[in-house]
């Protein structure tokens, strides 16, 4: 079990990417707290878990949470805190996408993509590092391939994932300290909603083509990433961005 005892929250973890590393963070032993944008999905996430894998239900606990809404968050980290008494782990996971060209953006596009993807997880973060600091963790960030070589239409996502890099390589350097590690995930194209709402047939198949280990990948194909940064092994690890995208960024 990697992860025995450890307590992580995850955001994000209702559907898709999140869900996933859910999922394999509770069979290796962690107690998780499933966040995702109402309480409702987050009810039916745990419900799903605990049809799919072997837990106990003390393990788990949902949260409807907005990014966007700070005192949200405050009481979510709290009750985590009342419930097991630390967190080791952050994974700040949720994050909306859009395609949209530069003409096109109203400066609500704009505000919205940075409000969850950017201050949303810095407000997390922050909330999480006042208890984090004093028995050390780890954080991994979701940021994209998008965040490394931009995306044409992409233009508010990718400048929201370029600051999720360099919130990484920041707070790597300002929580060493404590012990705190943190590293971030960059996928390329995950089979996910957000994926189906975002990229187009004719785009998928390029993507494939275009990548060396010829497929799109599952959200199952990232876990591993996710599974070792949090773990003791990863324990000199921080502010690396690791790829997980099969080699199409090459
Ligand atoms: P998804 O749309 O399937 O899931 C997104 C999750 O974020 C959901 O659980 C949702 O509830 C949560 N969320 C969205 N807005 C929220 C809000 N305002 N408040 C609280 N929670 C909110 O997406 P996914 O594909 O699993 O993506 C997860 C992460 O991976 C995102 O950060 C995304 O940018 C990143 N990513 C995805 C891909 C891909 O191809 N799917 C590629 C690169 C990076």
């Amino acid at each position: 079990m990697k992860l025995g005892h450890k307590v992580a929250i995850i955001t994000g973890s209702t559907r898709g990417i999140g869900y996933m590393i859910a999922k394999r963070f509770l069979q290796n032993g962690a107690n998780v707290a499933i966040c995702g944008s109402t309480l409702e999905n987050a009810l039916k996430a745990v419900e799903n878990l605990k049809k799919e894998i072997d837990i106990n239900p003390d393990q788990v606990l949902p949260f409807g949470i907005d990014m966007k809404d700070t005192q949200n968050i405050k009481n979510m980290v709290e009750q985590v805190i009342s419930k097991w008494q630390k967190i080791d782990i952050l994974i700040n996971n949720a994050g909306i996408t859009s395609n949209c060209s530069l003409l096109d953006s109203q400066d609500e596009d704009f505000y919205n993509m940075f409000e969850i993807n950017l201050f949303g997880l810095l407000k997390i973060t922050r909330e999480v590092v006042r208890y984090m600091k004093d028995t050390g963790g780890s954080i991994i960030n979701t940021s994209s391939m998008v965040g490394i070589n931009g995306g044409k239409n992409q233009v508010a996502y990718a400048a929201s994932k370029f600051a999720v890099n360099g919130v990484t390589k920041s707070l790597a350097k300002e929580l060493g300290q404590y012990n705190i590690r943190v590293n971030a995930v960059a996928p390329g194209v995950v089979a996910t909603d957000m994926m189906k709402n975002s990229v187009s047939e004719e785009m998928k198949q390029t993507l494939i083509h275009l990548t060396p280990l010829a497929k799109m990948a599952t959200p199952e194909d990232l876990v591993g990433a996710y599974l070792y940064l949090a773990s003791d092994e990863a324990s000199f690890t921080t502010g690396t961005i690791i790829q997980v995208d099969g080699g199409l960024q090459l």
